[in-house]
């Protein structure tokens, strides 16, 4: 089986993977961005749900049910907690590439053949695009060369995002 990586523009909400990713805060206490879209579509069991794991750290994940999302084919929502931007010498790319390491093997975990990603920490916590795409790229990459079979899909919600991703992604090389 051979490994992918997509990168589209689109609403992460929408996706019908196995896994869909959400940015969430460490007290995982719902939030809002990507994190209320996924509540809102998920409906507010995903919320008790998480409210029992109780907090997760920086560069980590947690995994739930799907709830309301499973109607469109969605078995797992897993809430990846990336690391608030500080200027990039407080060991930010390492969480970042944890936070999307860890969900990658979480999916895995659950038997889901296809996870969908949005670009953690590059809203509210102000990690900056391109360095944030290049963490994500590479990181992707290096776990699909050991886990090939799963499908992966950054889906970048604006137009500049997604540009910005394409153009990383591709002075990465493959
Ligand atoms: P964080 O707190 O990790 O920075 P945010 O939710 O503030 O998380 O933003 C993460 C990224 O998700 C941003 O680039 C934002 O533009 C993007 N985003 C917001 N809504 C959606 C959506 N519906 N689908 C995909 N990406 C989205």
């Amino acid at each position: 089986m051979t490994a992918s990586l997509e990168i589209v523009q689109g609403d992460i909400a929408a996706q019908t993977t196995g896994a869909l990713v959400t940015a969430a805060n460490a007290q995982l206490a719902g939030g809002g961005g990507v994190d209320g879209v996924i509540h809102r579509a998920a409906g507010p069991e995903l919320l008790h749900s998480i409210r029992a794991i109780g907090s997760c750290p920086s560069g980590s994940a947690v995994m739930t049910p799907a709830f309301k999302l499973e109607a469109q084919g969605v078995r797992r929502v897993i809430h990846a907690v990336g690391p608030i931007w500080r200027g990039g010498q407080s060991g930010e790319a390492e969480l970042l590439a944890g936070a999307y390491r860890r969900s990658l093997e979480l999916a895995t975990e659950a038997g889901c053949a296809s996870i969908a990603f949005p670009a953690i920490s590059t809203g509210v916590y102000g990690y900056p695009i391109p360095e944030a795409a290049r963490v994500s790229v590479s990181t992707i990459r290096a776990y699909l060369a050991k886990h090939p079979g799963l499908n992966v899909r950054l889906v970048l919600y604006d137009r500049g995002t997604l540009n910005v991703f394409l153009r990383e992604a591709s002075k990465l090389g493959t």
